[in-house]
């Protein structure tokens, strides 16, 4: 059996051990030691990581009572080691579990719904709960978590015996049997857990809720704690520096530029849509009775192509062939309302390898051909040019 360091004092990150077992496996070296300060994963929380007398630390079990540290080198057995948790991960990662307990905790209470499934180690949290949660409720049960956060309130991990147990109410996700060990946050929650955590709320520092989505029977919620939270809120105001810097609007009043902006851009392209359709119907009435009509632009974005090709048809009394220039070769679009353009199509196919397809009065694509020989291919099907 390894001495667990970490549940007698969870800042423990640096000790020193001696090595008592080392074998080779799978390309890596598990090592055992008399005493360790890696947490190995369990209870939804993921290993340490870290350095052991000079090898990387790159994964932690337990296995019978024994802590496994699988690491890039051997260590010699007997040797007296220093082990050195990566402060900043375990940090986070107790700061994230006590933050789901307390969130978990307070949603217990107010709803009567369980956490059935959490997720921590990453930047955010996922905690997923078997009954509803009001979505409009987070920001009031965001206040009363980070209240009893700024409470500094103490967390305390203890192995009750079996008379004492019976009277403690705590949360759990199923029946447990022999020893439980039972993590209490004042009156906030009280649940059984073999994680590692914070010794006060304090050092969760904040917790930020981040959305509360249906899952299953229940709902989803995200989140973000300590550390983690404090990263997220960097990217977000680095966005919104951005976001104001480009509209040259105050950092809090970036959402009404943003909306200003939008509803501008939607303005202006109802704009460009009604002339597009002015220009495409003089064009179009140029070519009136001209049969089939080959025609090169420069200047057709997305669904103008077709919707020029479709305009040209309306009127030519033969086949419209549109080309736009795209990387080395041309977008393509072919409509006609007399005549089944596929067939034209499928000659463009096999004599340019394009890539089109369609429905009898359109054919969209692409062809890898420059417009001298788009112009060859269409004389050579008698188009009149
Ligand atoms: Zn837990």
């Amino acid at each position: 059996m390894t001495r667990k360091l970490y549940y007698e004092d969870p800042w423990l990150l640096r000790w020193e051990s001696a090595v008592t077992g080392c074998v080779q496996v799978d390309g890596a070296w598990e090592i055992c030691l008399d005493a360790t300060v890696f947490y190995p994963e369990g209870g939804g929380q993921p290993w340490d990581q870290g350095y052991l007398g000079g090898v990387r630390v790159l994964a932690v079990t337990e296995r019978d009572g024994e802590v496994i540290h699988r690491c890039d080198g051997p260590l010699a057995v007997g040797r007296t080691v220093e082990g050195q948790v990566d402060r900043h991960r375990r940090l986070a990662l107790m700061q994230q579990h006590t933050g789901e307990h307390m969130v978990s905790g307070t949603i217990c209470r107010r709803y009567g719904v369980n956490n059935v499934g959490f997720h921590v180690g990453s930047t955010i949290v996922t905690i997923d709960f078997d009954g509803p949660v009001p979505p409009e409720d987070l920001p009031k049960i965001q206040a009363q978590v980070n209240e009893a956060i700024w409470q500094d309130l103490k967390v305390e991990c203890f192995v009750p015996d079996r008379a004492a147990l019976e009277k403690i109410p705590y949360r759990s996700k199923k029946a447990l049997e022999g020893p439980v060990r039972i993590v209490r946050i004042g009156e906030v929650d009280s649940c059984a857990c073999c994680g590692v955590h914070v010794t006060s709320t304090g050092q969760v520092g904040l917790v930020k809720l981040l959305s509360c989505v249906k899952f299953h029977q229940g709902v989803r919620i995200e989140m973000a704690c300590g550390h983690y939270a404090m990263d997220l809120l960097e990217q977000v105001f680095d966005q919104n520096r951005q976001v104001s810097q480009t509209f040259s609007a105050k950092l809090l009043h970036t959402g009404e530029a943003a909306r200003a902006m939008a509803d501008r851009l939607a303005q202006a392209q109802y704009q460009i849509g009604h002339l597009q359709r002015q220009l495409f119907d003089q064009i179009g009435e140029g070519f009136r009775g001209a049969g089939n009509v080959l025609l090169f632009r420069e200047d057709l974005e997305g669904e103008a192509l077709r919707l020029l090709a479709d305009r040209i048809a309306q009127s030519c009394g033969g086949t419209a062939a549109v080309f736009v220039p795209a990387g080395t070769g041309h977008r393509l679009c072919l409509a006609s309302r007399t005549q089944d353009v596929r067939p034209l199509g499928d000659r463009l196919r096999q004599a340019l390898s394009a890539k089109a397809g369609g429905r009898r009065e359109i054919v969209q694509g692409t062809v890898p051909a420059d417009r001298a020989k788009i112009r060859d291919f269409f004389h050579t099907q008698g188009w009149d040019l």
